[in-house]
């Protein structure tokens, strides 16, 4: 029982000269639009080939010769979107590629929505919304942790997870109002402390789903990051060692507002998004450099702060002030400039803050590994291995499970305040209702409209 649609086709690769281009067609009529537009050496028609084989031949129209191409055949359901589907390997330039989608296009297939294949995979029951919306995340990943993560979502880990749950609730749930409507037979007494258990049991499971929601960013996104530090410092020489490295990949993010700029760096696989560095960089031509007032404005939404001292210069009021600003964060402490001869140590300063330090020279190059390791250790807890845990790297996910977790908690406090039993399963259902938001099984279609029309074109 699918979702039956017409066909759409679009341009799956990216729009730029390449090797090889990418038009997919899917839908009901995409066989018989390929039989119209394609010629081969053999006379049989592709809509009576066998599924998933691949043809050579030419796309043409009519009598004119487009270009040499392969057909990949999938049927559904066995293919992405549960639709007959045709891909049309072609040669990848824009002109080639555009012609190619125009003639499927004019022989009965429409132009699709961006995500419109994704959408359709989801509708047909192909991937729910969680492993849908791992397509984009993995398209999108900036780091091998990102793609690890997401490769574990879309392969259907939050899925299972959040299944659990709500087999659980739902099975108690169905107990209690079954127990309702027939109660010379169903005892129902006492029933609120078993609940308890089974309620207890699932917020816990709920929060360590959350507790990986921050991880999970952090891995998707990359580690927002601040470097502060007096005048001098040395900020800007740092912020050059890792752009400068041979490993590092530099790219700019427009930020949020116009000023804010953020450049993302990759050490050894894990991104670090260096927020203002136009400021931090532009330093050595200004007068003012980016001193404490600008820090702190950007320190409040750091994931992590990197604070560098001049180990060759005595502490002053910026240090102290920098020193109480970021007690409380997670923050690496820099001792620059040790390749000279340094008044502060470690020792001195871990009498006045405790975090991890690292003794550098930006100017030398020294510490910068040391440096990555000690991030690795921070965000990663040295080696983390995706296999078993699973990453909430979705603020969508992460709303929906505190919803959840919110319910369950009302169900507890009902409970508690012996109320009648159907005020449990109110609640149940919302928390059942909100972890369905997740794969989509309780959502609505404007919802679904909108996940998808953030997918890029031909996905
Ligand atoms: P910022 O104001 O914190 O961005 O500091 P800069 O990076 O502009 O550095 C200030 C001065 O310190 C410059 O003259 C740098 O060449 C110098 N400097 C930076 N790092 C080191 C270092 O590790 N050793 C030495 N000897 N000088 C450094």
């Amino acid at each position: 029982m699918g979702y039956k649609s017409d066909t759409i086709a679009a341009i799956s690769t990216a729009m730029t000269t390449s090797g090889i281009g990418i038009v997919r067609m899917s839908g009901e009529e995409a066989f018989s639009i390929i039989d119209r537009i394609y010629r081969g050496k053999k006379e049989k028609k592709l809509s009576s080939e066998k599924s998933h084989t691949i043809h050579y031949g030419y796309i043409v129209d009519e009598e004119a010769e487009i270009d040499e191409v392969l057909v990949l055949l999938m049927r559904g359901p066995h293919s992405y979107t549960g639709e007959d589907t045709v891909e049309i390997d072609c040669h990848g330039g824009v002109y080639v590629t555009k012609k190619i989608l125009e003639t499927v296009i004019k022989y009965g297939a429409r132009p699709a929505e961006p995500g419109e294949f994704s959408k359709r995979a989801f509708l047909n029951g192909r991937m729910d919304l969680s492993q849908a919306e791992a397509v984009i995340d993995v398209i999108n990943s900036k780091n091998e942790y990102a793609l690890k993560s997401s490769v574990e979502q879309l392969k259907g880990a939050v899925k299972k997870k959040i299944d659990v749950i709500r087999n659980d609730i739902i099975y108690h749930t169905a107990f209690i109002e079954t127990a309702l409507d027939d109660p010379e037979h169903i005892e129902i007494d006492g029933y609120g402390k078993k609940l308890k258990v089974v309620v207890d049991e699932n917020l816990l499971r709920i929060k360590q789903l959350l507790d990986t929601a921050d991880d999970g960013r952090v891995m998707r996104e990359g580690i927002k990051t601040v470097i502060v530090g007096k005048p001098n410092a040395g900020k800007s020489s740092l912020m050059n060692v890792l752009v400068g490295e041979e490993r590092a990949i530099v790219t700019d993010i427009a930020g949020t507002t116009r000023d804010v700029l953020e450049e993302n760096i990759q050490l050894q696989g894990i991104s670090l998004n260096i927020m203002d560095t136009a400021g931090i960089r532009q330093a050595e031509d200004l007068v003012e450099k980016i001193g404490v007032d600008k820090a702190k404005l950007n320190a409040g939404q750091a994931d992590l702060i990197i604070y560098v001292v001049d180990a060759s210069l005595p502490l002053d009021e910026n240090d102290y002030e920098i020193i109480e600003m970021i007690k409380d964060k997670n923050a690496i402490i820099l001792l620059n400039k040790t390749d000279l001869s340094t008044v502060i140590t470690k020792q001195m300063l871990k009498t006045k803050i405790e975090k991890p330090m690292i003794e550098i020279s930006a100017k030398e190059e020294t510490g910068i590994h040391e440096l990555e390791n000690t991030l690795k250790d921070m965000f990663y807890h040295g080696n983390v291995s995706f296999n078993d845990q699973v990453y909430i790297t979705n603020i969508r996910h992460k709303t929906a499970l505190k919803a959840a977790y919110e319910s369950l908690m009302k169900v507890n406090d009902s409970i508690e305040n012996q109320m009648p039993e159907d005020f449990f399963t109110i609640d149940l259902m919302d928390a059942y209702e909100a972890l369905g938001s997740i794969t989509g099984e309780t959502i609505g279609e404007d919802l679904v409209n909108e996940i998808f029309s953030k997918f890029c074109m031909g996905k």
